[in-house]
């Protein structure tokens, strides 16, 4: 069931965080680029 993960990421092109690095799990905010834990020690 595994597909190569080449195809993997050619069809799900995930964004990472610019801070941490983590994969951004795909949200009405799409336009983020910041993972929510990122997002939070920045909301001041
Ligand atoms: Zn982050």
């Amino acid at each position: 069931m595994l597909q190569n993960p080449v195809e993997f990421f050619r069809e799900l092109p995930k964004k990472i965080c610019a801070e941490c690095g983590q994969i951004i799990v795909e949200q009405a905010e799409s336009y983020l680029m910041e993972c929510d834990r990122c997002l939070s020690k920045r909301a001041e």
